[in-house]
């Protein structure tokens, strides 16, 4: 994107504010500038992107960080998260927040509020008055975009570190394998994701 659409988009975004109390149906999500430093990627318009979501942004936050298996911390108004994510994949998770959390399921407005009623989560429509319990998040997510605790894949084996751990990639997840061979490929179990590395134990099934 130029700096030119850039700019414009933030006008765009400002305009949005400046009449949040009459929300268009519609609502414009400036796509996320993101830029790489290291293995780290860095949300420059976070602050921007979440102020018109209107939510918690630690609630945002901590959505993108379960669904990324990876932790993300937010600095003023940018988002660090401990990996390199294309803008294409956190673009998709903010659309999957905003079906999930903000849009009505039924008038499709994003003037809405959560409001916990007893146990439930309850999005209250303030556009067409509908209530309806927050869709649980699996609900929308394609299957096996992302690599998860407790589930097995079939992965090859393509480095192999320092202290002779295999190591896979699935999904931008980099999936430690011990005892794992270059070239091997293997079925693992997840055991646990730490900060964006899942740590896996083989399975052995036939061999
Ligand atoms: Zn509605």
């Amino acid at each position: 994107m130029s700096d030119y659409d850039y700019s414009e988009l933030l006008n765009r975004a400002e305009g949005a504010f400046s009449k949040s109390d009459k929300r268009e149906s519609r609502l414009k999500i400036p796509d996320p500038e993101t830029i790489n430093e290291g293995k780290t990627t860095i949300i420059r318009n976070y602050g921007e992107i979440v102020e018109l979501i209107n939510r918690d942004p630690k609630h945002i936050a901590k959505y993108l960080m379960k669904e990324l298996g990876i932790g993300v911390s937010q600095e003023g108004n940018r988002l660090l998260i401990n990996r390199k994510v294309s803008p294409q994949v956190i673009s998709t998770k903010i659309r999957q927040y905003m079906e999930i959390f903000v849009i009505c399921y039924e008038c499709m407005s994003p003037d809405t509020e959560i409001r916990k009623v007893g146990r439930t989560d309850l999005m209250f429509c303030k556009a067409c008055g509908a209530q309806n319990p927050i869709r649980g998040v699996r609900d929308t997510r394609t299957e096996d975009t992302t690599v998860e605790e407790g589930k097995t894949y079939k992965v090859t084996v393509t480095e192999v570190g320092q202290s002779k751990e295999g190591k896979a990639h699935l999904y931008g997840t980099t999936i430690i394998i011990p005892g794992g061979k270059k070239g091997e490929e293997v079925r693992v179990l997840i055991k646990k994701i730490r900060k964006g590395v899942a740590f896996a134990e083989v399975l052995k099934d036939k061999k």
